[in-house]
Formats: structure tokens, C-alpha cells, sequence
């Protein structure tokens, strides 16, 4: 991604993410263009389109005070980018993390502006940042901050202009504090303003598991004509997602081998108890104390499965380690978890991937279906919401599968 300096972006205030290249222009999410010079290979795009689509739209980097439950005040470093509104207003999650930075979050808001437009959504793509490590805050001080957060954004966000979501490290309560100092603000009454809240405040129902669920219909259709008990899968990432994920193709009878969370892997080549490991998480269980057989996180990556599902972190297969993949399918339930130089060497190798921008959008389409039942005042039940999901998803994939049999290529654009 090239910029040119330009008063757009305030140097002072990038902390140093911001990187400038030979030519003295200014460069941040590299990964973003690479892609779309992909797309210009097969698309034909006018360059007035690829330079819209190559810059970011808005980019807010905002520095706020927060006192401390000691009485202190702490500096807050936080980002907003909404990155293209060609399609309505912008959407996408706030991350809580200490190492979040600008050029993370312009690949993520890239990302929300290529799904949503995938998935058939008004929307456009943005993201959110705030560094800061949660573990380290008390309630208080997090409540604080997710406030603060809103009072620095209140004039760019807001549900006909930006609507953020939960994103790693951030859940429905974070939601509700931010809803409802945008609605104090406001002073009126926007449900509307932020979506992934509970259920009682707004939320819908099936968000929680919409993501996993979304990938659970492309993968059902995926596999319609065939055993399950003959597919091997592991997956990597035991949170929300891949629990969720694991749940579902378990219930239809697929071979889950390996699953992992931050600590480590279990491994049973007869195939795990999902349930089981269900409830050793439900107690607050890591895999390292199981008394399953381990695996690395690194290993469950190189197994030699049917279907691989990163459910975890981002830039887990690069071009490091893409060659000792041998998954025959790779379904990117995390963000972002293939980069670049791994597509490459996957797609060389024959290796088939659900690409992430599809994989997990469920999670973005029940937030949409969320938005709506607020605007409407009028609440769906699960199974209307699932229902909607499915034939939402199923449309994409198979608009998907149609282009890449039109361009005769591998799901991920190589
Ligand atoms: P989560 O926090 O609920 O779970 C993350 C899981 O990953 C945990 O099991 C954790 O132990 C594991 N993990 C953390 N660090 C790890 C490491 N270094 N190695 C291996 N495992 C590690 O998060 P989630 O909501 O399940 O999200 C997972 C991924 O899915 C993220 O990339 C997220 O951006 C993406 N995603 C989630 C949603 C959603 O609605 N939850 C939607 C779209 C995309």
C-alpha cells in the first residue's frame, strides 16, 4: 500500500507504524496490494478503481487519557480505519491488544471491505484498534477505556456511518459500555450503533456461533456426497470459533485428530471426543494439563489431514513452513492465516483453501441480520437466523466456485 505524504495522515501520530519506502512515499499494508495486483490480472480493473481500493479511506489514530483505579492517567493508543464506504456504511471488530498496530488494522479493514462486498452486504470494511493489554485492567479501568474509545470516535462512527463489533479480546459487555456511551452522547436510544451485543441488550440470537456455523454450511456442501468418518481434520484454536466449528462437524460424524489451544495440541488418531474436550474447556482447562497425546501448535499445522482449520491466529502458515503442509483443504476460520508467500507455494502444490474472506463471514452477516432486527424493532428466532445465514453463505460460495471455475483457479486468488 503506497501513500503519498500528504495532510491526509499526521506522521506525529503513527507512532513510527507507518514506514516509509526509497521513494520517500509512505507505506502500510503491503499484503493489501500484493492482492490486488492479483485481482488485476483477472479483473479489469480501471486504475482509478485499483488506487480507490489500494488506500485506505479514513484512517483515525487517536491518543486518550484514562484514569487508573490508583488515581493515575494512562495515555490510550487507539485506531479506527474505515477503508472503503463505496458499498454503505462501514463495518468491522475493535481488537484489544498491546502489539495492535496501523498496519494491522488497515489489512483487517481491507479484509471487512472484500467479505462484506463478497457476502452481499451494505456494507463497507473497516477496523478498529486499541493497545492496550485487557488481562492487565481491572473492570473498571477496561470499562474506561472502552468509553474512552467512543468519545474520541463518537463524530466517525455511528449505525448509517461505522459499526463496529467485538474482535479478539473484546465480547458483548465491551459492546454494551461502548453502545451505551454512544447513545449518552447521542442522547437518544441506538441499539443500532454496535453489533455482537448480548442478547438481552439487542444482540441477535445466533451471533455467538455464527461464525463457526457460517463455515459448517460450506462445509456440509463441501462434503454432501461423502463418509464423514473417513475425513480427518485438525483444527488450530479452541476458542469461539474453533470449538465452535469442531462441535458441529463432530455432531455429523467427521474424524476430528487434533485440536489446540494457546498452550498446546491433543492428538488421537482414532479421532477426539469433542464433547469431552468441550467441558475440560468449560472448567477452565488448558490442553498442556490433558491427558490426551500432545502435539505442537506447530505440528497440528503439518499433519497430514483432509481439512485444516487455522481457527486462531493470523500469519500462522507463511512461506516458512507451507511446504510441510499437507492438508488437502484448508478452510481459514482465523483472519488472515496463510500469507501471501504461503498461497503461493499451497496453490503450486495443489492444496484447495476456503479463503477467510468466505471462510468466516458468518460472523459478519449475523451482525448485519443484527443491525437490521434493530432498526426494525422486530427480533428473528435462531432458527430464522440460521436459516438466513445458510442461504446467505451458500449464495457467496457459489458465486465463488463460479469464478473460480471461470478464471480455472484455486479458491485463494494465486
Ligand atoms: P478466541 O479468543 O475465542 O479463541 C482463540 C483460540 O486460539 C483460543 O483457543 C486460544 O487458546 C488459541 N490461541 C491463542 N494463541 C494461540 C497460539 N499462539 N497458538 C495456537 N492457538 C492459540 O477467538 P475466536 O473468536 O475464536 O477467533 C479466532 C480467530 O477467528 C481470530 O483470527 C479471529 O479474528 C477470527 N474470527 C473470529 C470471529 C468470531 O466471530 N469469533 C469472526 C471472524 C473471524
Amino acid at each position: 500500500m503506497i501513500y503519498k505524504k500528504t495532510k491526509n495522515i499526521n506522521l506525529d501520530e503513527t507512532n513510527g507504524v507507518i514506514k516509509e519506502d526509497k521513494t520517500g512515499e509512505i507505506t502500510i499494508c503491503e499484503n493489501c496490494e500484493m492482492q490486488l495486483d492479483k485481482v488485476k490480472e483477472f479483473e479489469n480493473l480501471s486504475s482509478r478503481d485499483l488506487s480507490i481500493l489500494k488506500t485506505p479511506r479514513r484512517i483515525l489514530n487517536v491518543n486518550y487519557p484514562v484514569k487508573m483505579d490508583d488515581g493515575s492517567v494512562k495515555v490510550i493508543n487507539a485506531f479506527r480505519i474505515q477503508y472503503n464506504d463505496s458499498l454503505g456504511p462501514t463495518k468491522g471488530g475493535i481488537r484489544f491488544h498491546p502489539e495492535v498496530n496501523q498496519e494491522e488494522v488497515a489489512e483487517l479493514a481491507f479484509l471487512m471491505s472484500l467479505k462484506t462486498s463478497l457476502v452481499g452486504l451494505p456494507y463497507g470494511g473497516a477496523k478498529g484498534g486499541i493497545r492496550i493489554n485487557p488481562q492487565s485492567l481491572s473492570l473498571s479501568e477496561l470499562e474506561e477505556v472502552s468509553r474512552g474509545y467512543v468519545k474520541e470516535m463518537f463524530r466517525f462512527i455511528g449505525p448509517k456511518k461505522d459499526i463496529p463489533a467485538p474482535d479478539v479480546n473484546t465480547n458483548p459487555q465491551i459492546m454494551v459500555w461502548m453502545m451505551d456511551e454512544y447513545e449518552r452522547i447521542a442522547g437518544e436510544k441506538s441499539p443500532e450503533s454496535f453489533t455482537g451485543k448480548p442478547v438481552s441488550l439487542g444482540g441477535s440470537l445466533g451471533r455467538n456461533e455464527s461464525t463457526a456455523r457460517g463455515l459448517f454450511y460450506i462445509l456440509e456442501e463441501k462434503y454432501k456426497n461423502q463418509n464423514k468418518k473417513n475425513l480427518e481434520v485438525a483444527i488450530q484454536g479452541f476458542g469461539n470459533a474453533g470449538s465452535k466449528i469442531a462441535e458441529l462437524l463432530f455432531n455429523i460424524g467427521f474424524k476430528i485428530i487434533a485440536v489446540s489451544d494457546s498452550s498446546s495440541g491433543v492428538y488421537s488418531k482414532k479421532g477426539l471426543s469433542i464433547d469431552e474436550l468441550i467441558m475440560f474447556k468449560k472448567k477452565g482447562g488448558k490442553f498442556i494439563d490433558h491427558d490426551g497425546e500432545k502435539i505442537t501448535n506447530k505440528e497440528i499445522l503439518e499433519l497430514d489431514v483432509d481439512l485444516l482449520i487455522p481457527a486462531a491466529l493470523g500469519g500462522v502458515i507463511t512461506k516458512n513452513n507451507a511446504n510441510r503442509v499437507k492438508a488437502k483443504i484448508i478452510a481459514e476460520l482465523a483472519n488472515a492465516p496463510l500469507s501471501p508467500g504461503a498461497d503461493s507455494i499451497l496453490s503450486k502444490k495443489g492444496t484447495e483453501v476456503i479463503p477467510d474472506i468466505l471462510a468466516n463471514s458468518g460472523g459478519v452477516i449475523v451482525s448485519y441480520f443484527e443491525w437490521v432486527q434493530n432498526i426494525q424493532g422486530y427480533y428473528w428466532s435462531e432458527d430464522e437466523v440460521n436459516q438466513k445465514l445458510k442461504t446467505k453463505i451458500l449464495d457467496a460460495y457459489n458465486v465463488i466456485l463460479e469464478q473460480a471455475q471461470k478464471y480455472n483457479l484455486n479458491l485463494n486468488i494465486n
